[in-house]
């Protein structure tokens, strides 16, 4: 029994209740994107959201026996975790009202609606009164939260707990004048391809879904435990530590989008396979943060995934079931994973040059949310920070300003996770390489022996589920917390070497 005092067996008794909505949410969410007929939608989001109410029912309830469980004199790590998370969970819910969830889904809702409409025609003005609308009870929200410093705290905090915009400058202040190096010189040296044939190749679904299905297969993923399905927009879904869901999808040409995809789904599919099962019902059997979750499907997509190694296990299944990649070699199927090229579109782009794309979007939100940028600078801001650090410049804004969903919905604070999730994963490699040895890792990959890692992975980060804070987690594995040396140095020697 991981809880030991009387107060937190309270908080996790009340807990079940909060656990079980969240299995209902998750598997509607899950059944909308994959299989629910379209006009269902608008009652699905009424239902969901009457759920979501009583979720902050019930969390609000639990005040009495936080407040017992907070005087426990010598709790133990995961009766901390359970106390840390739970009040986290109720100061926001006494923070935000009612009113101002309701504003905002309504805004949001409204917003989306604009947005799509805005990128089809790519007109911004389409989608300016509503983004005004969302920034401003964006600002609203962070205000009501409260924070030190900088408005854009508050809501950074909502995905990366405790993390800041000192931490986040530091970070990309590291980042991006290295990774302008080292573009410029894999631009320069022209060894990296910008791109390979195989990306116009058009391809069938069902043989394509077959590579997918033996993709997972080389990975072990868990028969019983694990599915994988379509959708529009590929994602994973946790609806127990027993049943996760992964989608993908099927755009046609350019077979890699598929595989990658796959593998960074199952990335984030392992991590909720991992979390120790003692966690279940509670608030820990989560991610330690948005990043951490995103550092453990980047860890599977790019730094396995794209490797030479893992080009030369997949590369005879691939001429298997594609037979027009047979008159390519391993070395080819590489140079085709890895194609470095700058591009408008972040979810087209490289390991290296996405960095950029995300940088560029932080900038923004930090000066939206501040109120030193408007929105209505939008479209121009943007173009001009894209031309300086990608160095090319959208020709309308569906190539710049509205090609993520993310603003429509009020996201605000997410993308950082997105630099934080790749920081993350070069620091876990290099901590692997050091426990493993470098030759001994890849020597693994390389045969497919995929189950040393995947335990390495759970002993040290998985298990852990929601226990510590993001930066705890990271103290405890690698002795610093967010340091992009080691995923800069990982780059460096994959392109320039
Ligand atoms: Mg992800």
């Amino acid at each position: 029994m991981l809880f030991k005092n009387k107060s937190v067996k309270a908080l996790a008794e009340s807990y079940k209740r909060i656990w079980s909505i969240g299995q209902a949410l998750g598997l509607m969410g899950w059944d909308l994107e994959v299989y629910m007929p379209e006009n269902g939608a608008n009652a699905r989001a009424n239902a969901e959201s009457q759920l979501e109410l009583l979720i902050q029912k019930y969390m609000l309830e639990m005040k009495k026996d936080l407040r017992m469980a907070k005087k426990e004199k010598s709790p133990n790590v995961y009766e901390q975790g359970f106390i840390r998370s739970t009040i986290r969970d109720i100061d926001y819910f006494t923070k935000i009202p009612p009113i101002l969830i309701e504003k905002f889904s309504k805004a949001t809702a409204k917003g989306h609606i604009s947005w799509r409409h805005a990128r089809e025609k790519s007109d911004f003005s389409k989608f300016k009164p509503d983004l005004e609308l969302i920034v401003k009870l964006a600002r609203e929200k962070a205000e009501r939260l409260g924070y030190k410093k900088h408005p854009y705290n508050a809501l950074l905090d909502l995905y990366e707990e405790e993390f800041t915009v000192a931490k986040a400058d530091k970070m990309f202040g590291k980042m991006v004048p290295r990774l302008k190096k080292l573009t410029e010189k894999i631009y320069r040296e022209e060894k990296v391809l910008r791109s390979h044939p195989l990306e116009k190749i058009a391809y069938k679904t069902e043989p394509m879904r077959q590579v997918n299905e033996k993709i997972l297969k080389l990975f072990d993923m868990p028969n019983g435990r694990f599915r994988m399905d379509v959708s529009t927009h590929p994602f994973t879904m946790g609806i127990n530590v027993n049943d996760v869901r992964i989608t993908t999808r099927y755009e046609g040409t350019d077979f890699k989008r598929s595989v990658f995809s796959t593998i960074h789904e199952m990335g984030h599919a392992i991590y909720e396979l991992n979390y120790d099962s003692r966690l279940e019902g509670t608030p820990l059997s989560d991610g330690a943060s948005v990043g951490v979750h995103e550092s453990q499907s980047r860890f599977w997509e790019n730094i396995i995934g794209r490797s030479n190694a893992f080009a030369g296990l997949v590369t005879p299944l691939l001429k298997k079931e594609l037979p027009f990649t047979r008159r390519y070699n391993k070395n080819d199927i590489y140079q085709y994973f890895n194609c470095v090229k700058p591009s408008l579109i972040r979810v087209d782009a490289d390991e290296v040059t996405y960095n950029f794309h995300v940088y560029l979007r932080y900038e923004i939100e930090k000066k939206l949310i501040n109120g030193d940028l408007e929105v209505s600078e939008l479209p121009g801001y943007w173009n001009d920070m894209m031309e300086k650090l990608v160095g090319i410049r959208p020709k309308n804004d569906a190539l710049g300003v509205l090609q993520d969903v993310h603003w429509s919905g009020g996201s605000f604070g997410y993308f950082p996770t997105y630099v934080v999730g790749n920081v993350i994963a070069g620091m876990t490699l290099q901590k692997m390489e050091k426990n493993m040895g470098s030759a001994a890792l890849w020597g693994k990959v390389q045969k497919g022996q995929f189950n040393p890692i995947k335990t390495w992975l759970k002993d040290n980060i998985q298990k852990w589920g929601a226990v510590y804070t993001p930066n705890d987690l990271q103290m405890k594995v690698f002795g610093n917390s967010y340091n992009p040396d080691p995923f800069l140095s990982y780059l460096e020697r994959k392109y320039l070497d």
